[in-house]
């Protein structure tokens, strides 16, 4: 139920110069001390960028300063739009609960992330948000894209802390 479309690693052309920006913020991220999470939100259609960002919880002192927040928040300024309905959102780890609902929220056309995350994903885990009756978007959702290369950074971050 929480959607066969996401199950295999997809590495389609298109979806990799925009996971490899994400990735590129992912390392930005982790080079200012913040976990490697990085995000790229993209009009589809002209493949437009309209915002990038990583992880700034630190830096913001902000708890809710994920890099998918800040790229919602970017993007639906630029738009002037709240509902991003032709937007397409990479972000190089399935999101936690609180970005699948700003991304539902958002009505965002297709997410693509890179690693999966069973401890504090919630998307293919735990709250599995999408598949809620109380989620009123669903976005198409494809997981695992280059998520070798996101998990890896996520690894060594977490491995260099402890
Ligand atoms: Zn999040």
């Amino acid at each position: 139920m929480s959607g066969s479309d996401s199950d295999s690693a997809v590495d389609t052309p298109e979806a990799f110069p925009f996971m490899r920006m994400a990735l590129e913020e992912a390392r930005a991220a982790a080079a200012r001390g913040e976990v490697p999470v990085g995000a790229v939100l993209v009009e589809s259609g002209d493949e437009r960028l309209l915002a990038r960002a990583g992880n700034q919880v630190e830096a913001s002192r902000d708890p809710t300063a994920h890099a998918e927040i800040l790229v919602l928040r970017d993007g639906a300024a630029r738009l002037g739009t709240p509902r991003l309905t032709t937007c397409d959102l990479y972000v190089t780890l399935e999101p936690c609960a609180m970005c699948a609902q700003a991304i539902a929220l958002a009505r965002i056309r297709r997410l693509i992330f890179g690693a999966y995350d069973p401890k504090g994903g919630a998307v293919e885990h735990g709250a599995r948000i999408f598949a809620q009756t109380t989620c009123h978007h669903r976005p198409q959702v494809i997981g695992g894209v280059w998520e070798v290369e996101a998990g890896a950074m996520l690894r060594a971050f977490f491995q260099a802390r402890r």
